[in-house]
């Protein structure tokens, strides 16, 4: 594999990889999720993607009881009174508590990676990707946001001929974007609202450099699929998809709009980083509503599916 330039040593935070996907670009792909992300979706099913930082998740249904997390604890941070078991503000992120915890009641979320070392794992998989036409995807959090890394990382897939893929919600900069673009084959674009105050409201940032970067993409000619979201209540009404539909279709590169339904899988992880869950009380969508959905993009243009690719 031709190297030159590239930094195998460069680090990333790094909070899971999964092998033999089918969902998240073409072929089978293995998908590396990197920590971090500006936007603060109330439905995410990743919260542990959110923050740049690494965190201990204490899963509650796993532990014995033993107390070694306490009794190896070199800065008092384990409290038996705390539903997710340990206090953030005193938490050094030694590790200790998770050595010894046999039960696996206490995990680390977020990794530091070099590019050499994903590199290593993602070898694993090159036949399976070039005989399916898979490859890499970069998904998140929000993969751009580490940007340097990100870019060592898809320069190490080229230099192996993977086809690569970035899962992203279009939040970064021109500059970062412009620089990083022509080492993706293909992006997978989340647009959630079109309003921009809801999404200011409900996401805490605007749309407006989402839709700015959407263009700088359609520009390159890159392939690009915009996939949304779908929230009960937040943004599966007719008029908001009929416009995202229409947007992407101004695009002139997009052929194809996904419908993410709603889920909740990711629920449980709230409980074992301490966090509350954001959206009680909402249910996942009819399939009467996303098969209307789904026609109303096919009447702007655009082929359309439920779920990923
Ligand atoms: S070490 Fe693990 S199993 Fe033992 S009390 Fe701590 S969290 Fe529970
Ligand atoms: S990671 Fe270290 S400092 Fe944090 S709770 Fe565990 S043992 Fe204590």
């Amino acid at each position: 594999m031709p190297t030159y330039g590239l930094d195998l040593q460069a680090k990333g935070m790094v909070f899971d990889i999964q092998r033999f996907s089918v969902h998240d670009g073409p072929g089978i792909r293995t998908l590396v999720f990197l920590k971090g992300c500006p936007l603060r979706c109330p439905w995410c099913s990743n919260p542990e993607s959110q923050r740049r930082e690494q965190e201990i998740m204490f899963i509650a249904r796993n532990c014995i009881g033993c107390k070694k997390c306490l009794n190896v604890c070199p800065s008092g941070a384990v409290d038996f009174d705390l539903p997710s078991r340990i206090r953030p503000e005193k938490c050094t992120l030694c590790g200790k508590c998770i050595e010894v915890c046999y039960a696996a009641a206490l995990n680390t979320a977020g990794q530091e990676k070099t590019v050499e070392t994903v590199l290593d794992e993602l070898k694993k998989d090159n036949v399976y990707y070039r005989r399916s036409g898979g490859g890499i995807t970069l998904s998140g959090g929000e993969p751009l946001a580490q940007a340097g890394f990100a870019e060592q990382l898809l320069a190490g897939c080229k230099a192996n001929g993977w086809h690569t893929t970035i899962e992203t919600t279009g939040f970064t900069t021109e500059k970062v974007l412009k620089r990083l673009l022509p080492l993706v084959n293909l992006v997978l674009l989340d647009i959630k609202h079109m309003d921009d105050q809801k999404h200011k409201k409900y996401v805490g940032r605007s749309n407006k450099t989402v839709h700015r970067n959407a263009r700088i993409i359609a520009g390159s000619g890159v392939p690009m699929i915009v996939r949304v979201p779908i929230i009960p209540r937040f943004n599966d009404d007719l008029i908001n998809i009929r416009s995202t539909a229409n947007f992407a279709h101004s695009l002139g590169t997009v052929k194809e709009l996904h419908l993410l339904p709603y889920h909740r899988l990711g629920q449980g992880k709230y409980d074992y980083l301490g966090r509350k869950y954001p959206l009680e009380g909402i249910t996942p969508p009819s399939r009467g509503n996303l098969e209307r959905l789904k026609m109303l993009v096919e009447s702007c243009g655009l082929r359309c599916s439920i779920g990923g690719v």
